[in-house]
């Protein structure tokens, strides 16, 4: 498994090396301050409390006057942001923003990796966070005042940083979708996959040192490979006498943990019951996406408002994963059966997709235009600095906000309602995180800029 990636961005001279240096604890780095060199990428190993990364450091962004970011410069950055969980954005606190500074800041408001402006030779007790606050005009949150030399701050940074890296054990790259077929007994889970499995060579695969004789189907379509999980446990019952009410619930939460996206099987002709809804519980708390897939639809007798009625049924019973696309489908004759793969796809792009903090930043505000947010009877009111996505697969969001406490469940599901309206996110579940921050008091007036949101 690799380990999550931090880059460290920002013009020459600003102190990247020296911080370079601090962080991953290595005396021996070369300081240069030669502007023009580009160097190649390094990489260095480093940890925080219990949190292992690798530090990437870009060799400096340069350019050719003070204000124009190159294109080929951008491409190199491209390239370290890419492979990165996170970013140090370092800039100088003793010049304050320059016009690089806020060319590269414009580019990354437009990524999707979330930033940290590390502000850099704060070691200065009187002045250190009077030079910090000057950055917050780069739209990218809170800066952080550092010290590379003295070690000031950087505590604080690392303890910020580690948050926004994937949890240890989940950074999971996606070649194929892996789908779990769940649902309660003979709703047509396995004639569903023998739909899937026909006219098409499956693979079976067994697996390892996971589940014990868990057994996977690999079918391809169009070039792309899916995985439906623990097909083994489908079939099973078929062999065995489990006696009409076994459920099989523990294989179907180790299949949901294993999934991409996973199928919830119902039948047209039950409705909804208390143990799909349980399944639909267990699916939005593990993070994964969902198709909700309505079987025998062939024996359903219809009339043009049927399938619209049952609709707003699964919608509205089916709460906790109201998020998810339904389709009505025949195992038995085939119906629709090959478009649920087309909600599989969109389902897992959605799960992995990754917004950029400007965009997300935009739906805040725009949000919060309509909407403020809820305040005390002393009139405090609940603040919303900045958000950025932190991770993916379900897309996490955190909201630095001065006080979470004060947005209440009513607010936050709007909040949540505004994220989907604006973004989407069709088929996956969605995390916001919502995150007091405090801001440091700084002199001189300069302290209500925090509360802006971009
Ligand atoms: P890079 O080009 O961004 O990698 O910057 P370097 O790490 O080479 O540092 C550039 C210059 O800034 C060097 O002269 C460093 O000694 C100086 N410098 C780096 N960190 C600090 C700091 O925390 N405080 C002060 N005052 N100077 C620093
Ligand atoms: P499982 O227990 O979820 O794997 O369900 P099965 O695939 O074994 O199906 C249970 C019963 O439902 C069987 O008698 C199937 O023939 C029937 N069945 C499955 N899919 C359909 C369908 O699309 N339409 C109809 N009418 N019957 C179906």
């Amino acid at each position: 498994m690799p380990l999550p990636i931090v880059a460290i961005i920002g013009r020459p001279n600003v102190g990247k090396s020296t911080i370079v240096n601090r962080l991953c604890d290595v005396q021996d780095a070369i300081v240069h301050d030669e502007p023009g060199v580009t160097r190649d990428r390094t990489y260095r190993p480093a940890f925080w409390n219990d949190r292992e990364f690798v530090v990437v450091d870009t060799g400096g962004l340069v350019f050719n006057d003070d204000t124009e970011f190159l294109p080929q410069i951008r491409e190199q950055a491209k390239l370290a942001l890419s492979e990165a969980s996170a970013a140090i954005f370092v800039v100088d606190g003793q010049t304050g923003p320059n016009a690089s500074d806020e060319a590269i800041a414009e580019w990354l408001r437009q990524q999707t990796v979330p930033v940290l402006v590390g502000v850099n030779k704060c070691e200065s007790p009187e002045q250190g966070l009077a030079q910090a606050a000057q950055f917050w005009e780069l739209g990218l949150g809170e800066p952080f005042p550092i010290s590379g030399i003295h070690g000031n701050g950087t505590g604080e940074l690392l303890d910020e940083l580690v948050t926004f890296l994937p949890p240890a054990g989940e950074i999971d790259e996606i070649d194929e979708i892996k789908i779990a077929i769940v649902g309660r007994p003979n709703v047509g889970k396995s004639s569903l996959l023998n739909a899937f499995v026909g006219n098409n060579r499956a693979i079976v695969s067994p697996i390892s040192g996971t589940t014990r004789d868990a057994i996977d189907t690999v079918i391809e379509r169009d070039g792309k490979t899916y995985r439906l999980i623990d097909t083994a446990g489908i079939r099973k019952k078929k062999n065995v006498d489990y006696g009409p009410e076994f459920f099989g619930i523990n294989r179907a939460f180790k299949a949901i943990r294993r999934a991409n996206v996973v199928l919830l099987v119902l039948d047209a002709l039950d409705g909804v019951t208390e143990q799909d809804q349980k399944l639909a519980g267990r699916i939005e708390e593990e993070g994964r996406a969902c198709v909700i897939v309505v079987n025998k639809w062939d024996a359903v007798e219809k009339d043009s408002y049927t399938i619209y009625d049952h609709e707003k049924l699964v919608k509205d019973r089916m709460h906790f994963v109201d998020w998810a696309e339904t389709i009505f489908v025949s195992a038995m004759t085939g119906q629709r059966v090959e478009k649920i793969l087309e909600l599989v796809n969109t389902a897992a792009e959605q799960h992995k997709r990754r917004v950029t903090t400007s965009v997300i930043n935009e739906v805040i505000e725009e949000a919060v235009a309509w909407r403020s947010p809820p305040a005390t009877r002393q009139g405090r009111q609940g603040k919303i600095y900045y958000g950025t996505q932190v991770s993916s697969q379900p897309p996490a969001i955190a909201l630095f906000v001065n006080e979470p406490k004060r947005f209440n469940d009513n607010y936050r599901r709007y909040i949540e309602r505004q994220f989907r309206q604006q973004l989407g996110f069709s088929g996956t579940p969605v995390r916001l995180l919502w995150r007091g921050k405090k801001v440091r008091e700084v002199e001189g007036g300069t302290r209500n800029r925090a509360t802006r949101v971009k």
